[in-house]
C-alpha cells in the first residue's frame, strides 16, 4: 500500500515553484558593439549549492543557455584572466586550464583543441550599464570540463556541480529514507522555524537560497517523501508557503520566504530545523515607500519638467551589496536618493515626474518614453555602481549618450552631465571619476538632455555605508538637484 504511494510520488513532476511567475525579462544587452533587446528566459545560477549573484544572469542565446564563465569558475576556486588586447579568457585551477577567445568557437582545454558545442562562441555580453561578462554555453562546461549541469525549469535555475553526484547520476539508487513530517513553528513576529523529520539520517542535506521571489531550498539526496502535504501554508513572518516535492534523485523542500537570513541545522540524526529571520526593521535607511504620487506632468506653461529615473525596480534588483550582514539592493538605494532629489527640486519650485515612485519594474524603453511624452526639459537616471573583485573601487561618475540630442534645448546632455557631476562631488566629497559617454538606452532614447549618475560603488564597504545613510543620501540628492537646476537655467523646451 505504501509502496504504491511512493512510486506515484516518485513520478510526480516538480510542482515546487508554483509561486514563480514567468521569468522572461525585458532588458537591453550590449554585445558585438550594439544594444539588443532581450526578452527571453533569465535563469538563476547555483554553483556547488551557492547561488551566484551577477548582473548578467544566464540567458538563452540561439536556443542555448549561456552562463557567465568567471562567476562559475571563481566559485569553483579557479582563477580567471581576461586579456583585453587579444580578447582571450584563461581559466586556471589545479587540474584544469582553459583558453578561449571571444567570438571564436575553438577553445583549448588542458592544451587540447576543443570545439565549443552548438557553434555558440564565447561572447562578451553586458546588461546595459553594467560591466561585460564572458558568456559561454553551459554544455561546454558540462561536456568539456566534466561538471554536472542540471536545469530546473520550475525554479528557473541552472545548477552546476564540480563533482558528479553519484546518487543523482545513478537513477536506480534505491530510496531508503523518507521525509515523514514538515512542520512550521512560529516562534515570534520575525522568526519562523521549519522542522523536517525523516525516517533516516539527514546529515547529507544541502541548502541554498534564491531571489526574486525569495526561496530557501533544502535538498535531501536519495530521500523520498511519505504522507507529507505538497503545499503547507504558513503566512507568518515573511514565510508564505512550504512546498515539498520528490524526484528519483532527491526530496526537495522549498520555503517561499522573504528572509533576511536563515540557518539550517541537523538537530538530531533525523531532524532538520531551518531557522528563518524575516526581513523586518532594516537597520539602514533604505526607503522604498513614498506618500506623494507622481507630479502632474501637465505643469503650467513655461515651467520645465524634470524627469527623475530611479534605476532598476521590481524583479530587477540592480547591483547587490552587503552591509553588516544585510543585503542592500541598488534599486532601493536608487529610489531613496531619487525621492530625496525630487523633494529638493520641488522645494525649489521645480516640477518633477518620476518613472517609478515605488518598487515597480519599468523597461528601459518605457522610462525615456515617459519623459518624451511629457515633453520634459531634462531626464536624469540614478544608479549605484558595482564591480566584481575590486572592493577598493569607489567614486562618482556621470554618463551621457553622445547621440541623444544636439543643442536643440539650449543645453546639451554633456552640459547636464558636467553640471551634475560637479555639484555631486562638491556636496558628497567623493572621488571624481569624470563624465563618461555610453549608449545607455535611457539616455540614448530620451529626446531632451539626459544623464545617468552612478552615485558610488555598492561593492565598496565605506561607500555603501555612506550611501545607506540618510545624511549622505541628502548630500547626493542636493548635488544632483543643483546640477539639474544649473542646467535648467539654459534650457528652452521646444514646442511639441
Ligand atoms: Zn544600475
Amino acid at each position: 500500500m505504501s509502496k504504491l504511494k511512493i512510486s506515484l510520488l516518485a513520478v510526480l513532476i516538480f510542482i515546487l515553484s508554483a509561486a514563480v511567475s514567468a521569468s522572461a525579462e525585458q532588458m537591453m544587452l550590449e554585445y558585438d558593439g550594439a544594444l539588443h533587446l532581450y526578452d527571453g528566459d533569465v535563469y538563476n545560477l547555483v554553483v556547488n549549492n551557492h547561488e551566484i549573484y551577477t548582473p548578467m544572469k544566464p540567458i538563452e542565446f540561439n536556443d542555448r543557455a549561456l552562463v557567465p564563465v568567471r562567476e562559475v569558475f571563481e566559485e569553483l576556486g579557479a582563477s580567471v584572466y581576461y586579456n583585453d588586447s587579444n580578447q582571450t579568457v584563461e581559466i586556471s585551477s589545479d587540474d584544469t586550464d582553459i583558453l578561449m577567445t571571444i567570438n571564436n568557437n575553438i577553445a583549448y582545454v588542458n592544451g587540447v583543441r576543443t570545439a565549443i558545442p552548438d557553434n555558440v562562441v564565447p561572447k562578451l555580453i553586458a546588461k546595459a550599464g553594467e560591466s561585460e561578462k564572458t558568456m559561454v554555453p553551459v554544455r561546454f562546461i558540462s561536456e568539456s570540463i566534466g561538471m554536472n549541469v542540471e536545469f530546473d525549469g520550475d525554479l528557473k535555475t541552472i545548477f552546476i556541480n564540480s563533482e558528479h553526484n553519484s546518487s543523482a547520476a545513478n537513477s536506480s539508487a534505491a530510496v531508503k529514507s523518507y521525509i515523514t513530517a514538515v512542520e512550521p513553528i512560529v516562534t515570534d513576529d520575525n522568526h519562523v522555524q521549519i522542522k523536517i523529520t525523516a525516517s533516516g539520517n539527514v546529515s547529507g542535506y544541502s541548502a541554498f537560497d534564491l531571489r526574486d521571489p525569495g526561496r530557501i531550498v533544502v535538498d535531501l539526496p536519495s530521500f523520498g517523501v511519505m504522507n507529507v502535504a505538497e503545499n503547507i501554508a504558513v503566512n507568518k513572518s515573511g514565510v508564505s508557503t512550504v512546498r515539498v516535492g520528490v524526484t528519483p534523485e532527491r526530496a526537495r523542500v522549498v520555503i517561499d520566504a522573504d528572509a533576511a537570513s536563515y540557518n539550517v541545522n541537523a538537530v538530531s540524526d533525523n531532524e532538520l530545523i531551518i531557522d528563518i529571520v524575516s526581513k523586518v526593521n532594516p537597520v539602514v535607511n533604505v526607503e522604498t515607500q513614498v506618500a506623494a504620487a507622481v507630479t502632474d506632468p501637465s505643469a503650467p506653461a513655461g515651467s520645465k519638467l524634470v524627469v527623475l529615473d530611479a534605476g532598476h525596480g521590481g524583479q530587477d534588483s540592480g547591483a547587490i551589496g552587503s552591509l553588516n550582514g544585510e543585503t542592500i539592493l541598488e534599486k532601493d538605494l536608487a529610489l531613496s536618493i531619487t525621492l530625496k532629489t525630487k523633494e529638493i527640486l520641488e522645494n525649489n519650485g521645480c516640477s518633477v515626474m518620476l518613472t517609478r515612485s515605488d518598487d515597480t519594474f519599468k523597461t528601459l524603453q518605457e522610462r525615456p518614453e515617459m519623459a518624451n511624452n511629457a515633453n520634459a526639459a531634462v531626464f536624469v537616471s540614478i544608479h549605484i555602481n558595482s564591480v566584481d573583485n575590486v572592493p577598493t573601487a569607489n567614486g562618482t561618475e556621470v554618463y551621457y549618450a553622445e547621440t541623444n540630442n544636439g543643442n536643440a534645448y539650449g543645453a546639451t546632455s554633456s552640459n547636464l552631465a558636467e553640471n551634475i557631476l560637479e555639484r555631486m562631488i562638491a556636496n558628497m566629497n567623493s572621488t571624481n571619476r569624470e563624465v563618461k559617454t555610453a549608449q545607455h538606452a535611457v539616455t540614448r532614447l530620451s529626446k531632451m538632455p539626459a544623464a545617468l549618475a552612478e552615485v558610488g560603488f555598492i561593492t565598496n564597504d565605506e561607500e555603501l555605508r555612506n550611501m545607506a545613510s540618510s545624511d549622505y543620501q541628502y548630500k547626493t540628492a542636493q548635488g544632483i538637484a543643483e546640477g539639474i537646476m544649473m542646467t535648467l537655467e539654459n534650457i528652452t523646451v521646444p514646442q511639441q
